[in-house]
């Protein structure tokens, strides 16, 4: 659907990361872990970028509104959209991909994840609980501190509600008493939260250079790769 959208919130998610929020317009449809490409019309300052970017749907199908949550890197697209008045119009050009989670709810699903890959997933989490579905699910996200980690809160929300969902943090550094995981990703971890290695689909998210080394990884655990889907952030 090719269709213009209003802003109508903006808020903080974690350090130097926001959530836009866009009305949903009538009989948009998607599946949870889609993404949307959106277009500033007329932006004050623009570069070789250009003026569209693709964000990956934050929130699920179920709730009211289009959400996006990006890295507020110093870039003129970003510069334009952190300041950009509550109730302009945006293009938007949606929904694709097919990076959404797997029907067999027998099925456990895995997602380790790095910073602000943990969008299209937080998605499918939220409609996973929304709808019961049995699906076994654990998250493994890492960042640099608890306050670099993108919707962390709502994240733990998440995991109240949903007794079939482990939301494991990990950050390199944190102050005394942190209840999660320290450092980096890596096989002793995964097999510390992963029952069974070669039972699950794992889904891997975010800038490319986590994505790949977390293939590598599972590939270094003799997962198949069958069993891998990936969705790489172009641009970080
Ligand atoms: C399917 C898909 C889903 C995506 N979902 C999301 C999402 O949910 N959230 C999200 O944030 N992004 C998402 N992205 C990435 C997003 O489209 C942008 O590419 C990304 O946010 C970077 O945009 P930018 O304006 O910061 O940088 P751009 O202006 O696009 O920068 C382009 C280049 O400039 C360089 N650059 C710019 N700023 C810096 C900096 N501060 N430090 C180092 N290098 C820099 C980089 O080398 C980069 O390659 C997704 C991408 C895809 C393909």
């Amino acid at each position: 659907m090719q269709t213009n959208v209003k802003l109508i919130k903006k808020e903080t998610v974690a350090n130097g990361t926001m959530a836009f929020h866009f009305s949903k317009p009538e009989g948009f449809k998607f599946r949870a872990g889609q993404f949307a490409d959106y277009t500033l019309i007329n932006p004050p300052e623009t570069d070789a970028e250009g003026n569209t970017r693709g964000f990956s749907l934050v929130q699920a199908p179920f709730e009211p509104d289009l959400v996006a949550a990006t890295r507020m890197r110093d870039t003129a697209f970003k510069r334009v959209l952190k300041d950009l008045p509550i109730g302009t119009e945006l293009k938007l050009d949606a929904p694709y991909g097919d990076f959404t989670l797997h029907n067999t709810q027998t099925t456990p699903a895995v997602f380790i994840i790095g910073g602000i890959g943990v969008t299209p997933v937080r998605c499918m989490i939220a409609q996973a609980t929304h709808d019961r579905t049995a699906h076994q699910i654990t998250l493994l996200h890492a960042s640099r501190t608890p306050e670099d980690l993108p919707l962390k809160a709502d994240l733990e929300r998440l995991a109240r509600d949903n007794p079939n969902f482990t939301y494991v943090m990990t950050v390199e550094s944190a102050p005394n008493g942190w209840q999660g995981e320290r450092g980096r990703v890596d096989a002793a971890m995964v097999k510390r939260h992963v029952a069974d290695l070669h039972k699950p689909i794992y889904y891997l998210s975010g800038p490319e250079g986590m994505v790949k080394a977390m293939r590598t990884l599972l590939v270094e655990l003799k997962v198949n790769e069958d069993n891998i889907r990936t969705e790489e952030f172009t641009g970080y």
